[in-house]
């Protein structure tokens, strides 16, 4: 079976390969971390840069949005929890935002 995230070979009876089972627990283990936290740690559990960036482009479930998209919308909701508000952003809406251009990703480097 293909891996549901990244689409390499991810053995039998197995959704996801090693790597990106190895990633979503970096992820779960550092959930709410800013997105150069996560980037640090991603690059820190051995996996290669090429398939944390497929990784980070996956989206898990249809229209779930981007695992980038739903980091971001973790930053998001703490930012607005701290802010006292409550409303709830999710990755849904922030890829929403990203398709309309509104929203550039924390990891990337605005263009000017
Ligand atoms: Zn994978």
């Amino acid at each position: 079976m293909r891996c549901v995230l990244c689409r390499d070979r991810a053995g039998w009876w197995r959704r996801t390969c090693a790597d990106c089972r190895r990633l979503l627990a970096v992820w779960q283990a550092h959930r709410g971390a800013g997105m150069r936290v996560l980037l640090t740690q991603f690059a820190a559990s051995g996996v290669a840069s090429e398939k944390v960036a497929r990784f980070l482009d996956a989206e898990p479930r249809a229209e779930s949005g981007s695992i980038r998209d739903q980091i971001a919308a973790d930053m998001t909701n703490q930012l607005l929890h701290a802010l006292g508000q409550s409303e709830r952003q999710t990755g849904a809406e922030v890829k929403r935002l990203r398709r309309r251009g509104a929203w550039r990703g924390f990891d990337r480097r605005p263009d000017e």
